[in-house]
């Protein structure tokens, strides 16, 4: 990977905060060229929409700020800090996965797929990451749980099973469960796409209502609907590079390139 100077790396970038700041990334699968030189700014408490048609990165890129996929080249920054890497001097090291972890606690994560944990109620899947990650003791994690439970619409479903949950239920409980880690940053990976229609609604409203308390969000979705309405910026990934970003406005209404109206004349 390149960084840009030790002094930059280890202080951050001067001027206003960012609680996501990826430069320049670059990812490839083998011969398959991902992410072509990818660069990602969020503010605190901003809404960024990611869209781009299937196989355009998106996902790529969500696992990119977290470490969960190494970047050939380009730096990313969570709330100021370097990501999975360590410069000294003139040289980069890779963390421990010890220290990655620990940085992974800043980002909750969200994906298609609801994967609760199916042996543990609604309450100790919450409860487990704080509990055993973040050494909040059983009664604080509970207390803390009910809240989000109650945040998410599911105050009475703390004691069942995920099996006895639809598929929105599941995910708000994902939600809650990664809310329970008291990230500085959520990212959603096509969160409602798995979704029977009539539950999508249950799950965009909790999301809608995360992102009207501040929370910073990078939301991968095809709902343009969301994005039009809760996306401070929508970004728009095609063939591994930002093809276009802009507030929804700008890139949803009047989109500027050829390869933005084609998609969205196809998710609209
Ligand atoms: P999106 O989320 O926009 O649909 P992805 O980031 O999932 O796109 O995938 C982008 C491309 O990278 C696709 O062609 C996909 O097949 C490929 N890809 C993703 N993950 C891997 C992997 N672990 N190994 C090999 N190829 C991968
Ligand atoms: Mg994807």
């Amino acid at each position: 990977m390149t960084t840009g100077s030790a002094a930059e790396a280890a202080t951050g970038r001067g001027g206003e905060r960012l609680v996501v700041e990826a430069l320049g990334i670059h990812k490839s699968y083998g011969s398959l060229e991902v992410l072509k030189g990818v660069d990602l700014r969020v503010r605190p408490g901003e809404v960024t929409c990611l869209l781009g048609p299937s196989g355009s990165g998106k996902s790529t890129l969500l696992r990119c700020l977290n470490h969960l996929e190494r970047v050939d080249a380009g730096t990313v920054r969570i709330d100021g800090e370097l990501v999975g890497y360590r410069v000294k001097g003139d040289k980069v090291y890779e963390l421990p996965k010890r220290e990655v972890a620990h940085q992974r606690r800043n980002v909750g994560m969200v994906f298609q797929r609801f994967n609760l944990f199916p042996h543990m109620t609604v309450v100790q899947n919450v409860i487990e990451a704080p509990t055993r990650v973040l050494g909040q003791s059983k009664a604080e994690a509970r207390e803390r749980a009910r809240e989000l439970l109650a945040q998410v619409g599911l105050a009475d479903k703390a004691q069942a099973y995920p099996v006895q949950l639809s598929g929105g239920q599941q995910q708000r409980v994902a939600i809650a469960r990664a809310l329970a880690m008291q990230p500085k940053l959520m990212l959603f990976d096509e969160p409602t796409s798995a979704l029977d229609p009539e539950l999508v609604g249950e799950v965009l409203d909790v999301m809608r209502r995360l992102a009207d308390g501040g929370m910073t969000m990078v939301v991968v979705t095809h709902e343009i609907g969301f994005a039009r309405e809760v996306g401070d910026t929508v970004v728009f990934l095609d063939g591994g590079v930002v093809v276009e970003e802009g507030t929804p406005a700008d890139v949803l209404s009047r989109p500027q390139h050829e390869r933005t109206r084609s998609f969205l004349s196809k998710v609209l």
